[in-house]
C-alpha cells in the first residue's frame, strides 16, 4: 500500500463541523500529526475515533517533517490537523506538503473549515474577489506598511487577528485605509458567535469599552475604485429580501457599490 499525506481540515469550535470522509480518514491512518495533541485527542474523543497522535507544531516543525517524509516513504498513511481550521492556512503543514512534492509522495486534501470563507460568507462584504492576508504584523511601522500596499486593492481584504488585538488593529486601518465598511467575525460556530458590521467608525465604537472578546477574524471592504453592477444587484435583492423598499435597496447599494441608483433600481423591477 502506498504511504501518502492527507491535509485535514477540523472544526473551529463546533466539533459537529466534520465531515464523513474525514473520520474516515482520521479513523484508518496510521497516525495523526496534530499541532495540539490534547485538542485533537478532543475531537476524536467525541467522534469516538481512536489513533495514534504525534505532535507536529511550529517547534518541532522541520524534525518532524523529515521523520514524517521517511514514515510515508514506508508506506504510513499520515492525517495532518491543525488546532483548527485548515493546516497550513496560518499554521503548520506548508513545510510538509512542500517536503512530500519533492519527495514524489502523493498528498490529498480533505476539506472542510477554514474561519477565512467562513466570516467572508457572513461578513456582508463582497465575496466574488477577495484577499486572505492572514496576520498583520505586531509591529507598528510594518503594519501600516503593509496596509498602504494594499489602499488601492479592490478585493475584500481578509486579516486574522489574536483576541485582545482587533481595536488596535481597527484603528490602524481607519488610519491607513480610511473609514471604509468592516466587519468583526468572532468566535464563529460557537456559542458567542457574532458578526460585527459598519464602517470602521461604527464597528470601534460598538467595541468602545473592552476588545472584542474570543477569536476573530476582520475582512474589509476593497478600494471603491471599480464599480460592478452584478454584485451591486446581488446586495440589492438581498436587501429587498430583507425587507427593504426596491427604492431604498437601490440607493443603498448605490453608494455601498458605486454604481448608479437607476441601473440597480431598473433591475430590481425586471425581478
Ligand atoms: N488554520 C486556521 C483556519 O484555517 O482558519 C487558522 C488558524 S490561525 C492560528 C487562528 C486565527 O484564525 C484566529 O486568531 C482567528 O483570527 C481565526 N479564527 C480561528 N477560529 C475562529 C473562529 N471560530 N471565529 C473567528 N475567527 C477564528
Amino acid at each position: 500500500m502506498t504511504g501518502r499525506l492527507y491535509v485535514c481540515a477540523t472544526p473551529i469550535g463546533n466539533l459537529e463541523d466534520v465531515s464523513l470522509r474525514l473520520l474516515r480518514v482520521l479513523r484508518e491512518v496510521d497516525a495523526i500529526a496534530a499541532e495540539d495533541t490534547r485538542r485533537t485527542q478532543k475531537l476524536l474523543n467525541h467522534h469516538g475515533i481512536r489513533a495514534k497522535l504525534v505532535s507536529y507544531h511550529d517547534a518541532n516543525e522541520r524534525a518532524q517533517t523529515r521523520h514524517l517524509i521517511e514514515r510515508i516513504k514506508r508506506g504510513d498513511r499520515i492525517a495532518l490537523v491543525s488546532d483548527s481550521g485548515t493546516p497550513s492556512i496560518s499554521d503548520p503543514g506548508y513545510l510538509l506538503v512542500t517536503a512530500c512534492i519533492a519527495a514524489n509522495l502523493p498528498v490529498e486534501t480533505v476539506p472542510g473549515p477554514s474561519a477565512v470563507v467562513a466570516a467572508l460568507v457572513v461578513s456582508g462584504l463582497p465575496t466574488a474577489r477577495f484577499s486572505f492576508e492572514g496576520f498583520l504584523s505586531k509591529k507598528g511601522g510594518e503594519r501600516s506598511r503593509r496596509l498602504e500596499k494594499l489602499r488601492d486593492d479592490d478585493r475584500t481584504l481578509i486579516f486574522y487577528e489574536a483576541p485582545g488585538r482587533v481595536r488596535g488593529t481597527l484603528e490602524t486601518i481607519w488610519s491607513v485605509l480610511g473609514n471604509r465598511r468592516v466587519a468583526v467575525a468572532r468566535e464563529l460556530t460557537k456559542i458567542h458567535e457574532e458578526v460585527i458590521r459598519g464602517s470602521v467608525s461604527e464597528v470601534l465604537a460598538q467595541i468602545e469599552e473592552e476588545d472584542v472578546r474570543g477569536e476573530a477574524v476582520i475582512l474589509v471592504e476593497g478600494a471603491a475604485a471599480v464599480p460592478d453592477l452584478p454584485t451591486a444587484v446581488e446586495a440589492a435583492r438581498g436587501l429587498v429580501a430583507g425587507g427593504l423598499p426596491k427604492g431604498k435597496a437601490a440607493a443603498k447599494a448605490a453608494a455601498q457599490h458605486g454604481v448608479a441608483r437607476r441601473e440597480i433600481y431598473d433591475r430590481l423591477l425586471e425581478d
